[in-house]
């Protein structure tokens, strides 16, 4: 008895610290560097739980690839930082702070750099909006997230129901984002890759591949379209941006780099993922 109100005092000071207490509490703002640290804790846990592939050579180009889209996106100077999941479906999320994660089944449908650098932007986007940290106070309503973060801070692992919610690749803490979210992450996405010099359609072609294999075969897709709702009407929004940019700039911008092809095949080759 004696030893859990010392636990659960000593737990109350460490919430304090990090800022958790104003996020349960259900508070308006967090602060850039509550969302760094909360997002830092996340991202310890996920990288526990998640099979990260950790390649060197995958893990700089993802990491290079982003930094060089996010440091010309995001002006409040979060450290951005990416992860390869080893995980064959394709998904792809984004934790307050700028954790971004990736599937290798993502990487690998995308044939160009414009597609996966697309799919990059529209995460760093709902970073950068406050898209992510709108969904953790969502979840810590729902207690889910609240529940992760004491799993971290008592240093025991998560219980069962904890593993499950991160599993699924954040899916489950995570939840739907909005229409509007969804148009707003494309929106800013096509500004950031023309700001890196990539050419943005690659989001209207992964985008129309993702959801050409939702009518083939739904399964594979499902965690994305489960997270971020992609529509029809979304790609032609993103069409109708990216032909609203001159030509003559357009014609500067890179679709392709054989960086990028060798990431891919690199990717694709890594062994799956040990069964636990
Ligand atoms: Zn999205």
């Amino acid at each position: 008895m004696s030893s859990f109100m010392t636990r659960a005092r000593r737990l109350a000071g460490v919430l304090a610290l990090s800022g958790v207490t104003a996020v349960a509490a259900g508070c308006a703002s967090i602060s850039t560097q509550q969302e760094a640290q909360l997002g830092a804790e996340y991202a310890a846990e996920i990288n526990r739980q998640l099979p990260i592939v950790q390649d060197q050579a995958v893990h700089y180009y993802i990491n290079q690839l982003g930094n060089s889209i996010a440091r010309r996106a995001d002006t409040r100077g979060l450290q951005y930082q990416f992860f390869v999941v080893n995980a064959d479906e394709v998904n792809a999320f984004a934790v307050p702070g700028g954790y971004i994660y990736l599937n290798r089944g993502l990487i690998e449908r995308a044939g160009n750099v414009s597609e996966l650098a697309g799919v990059l932007a529209h995460e760093i986007g709902h970073v950068v909006e406050r898209h992510s940290i709108d969904q953790l106070e969502k979840a810590q309503n729902a207690n889910t997230a609240l529940s992760v973060v004491y799993g971290v801070l008592l240093g025991r692992p998560p219980s069962g129901a904890e593993q499950a919610a991160i599993q699924v690749g954040g899916g489950a803490v995570f939840a739907s984002y909005t229409r509007d979210a969804e148009r707003e992450a494309d929106q800013v996405a096509v500004q950031y890759l023309v700001n890196s010099g990539i050419h943005p359609g690659g989001m209207v072609t992964f985008f129309q591949k993702l959801l050409e294999e939702q009518r083939r075969a739904p399964s594979q897709v499902e965690q994305w379209f489960a997270t971020h709702p992609t529509t029809q009407e979304r790609i032609t929004n993103t069409q109708q941006m990216v032909d609203a940019i001159p030509s003559s700039t357009l014609n500067q911008l890179t679709r392709d780099s054989q960086a990028f092809q060798q990431f891919r095949q690199r990717v694709s080759q890594l062994p799956a993922a040990p069964r636990s």
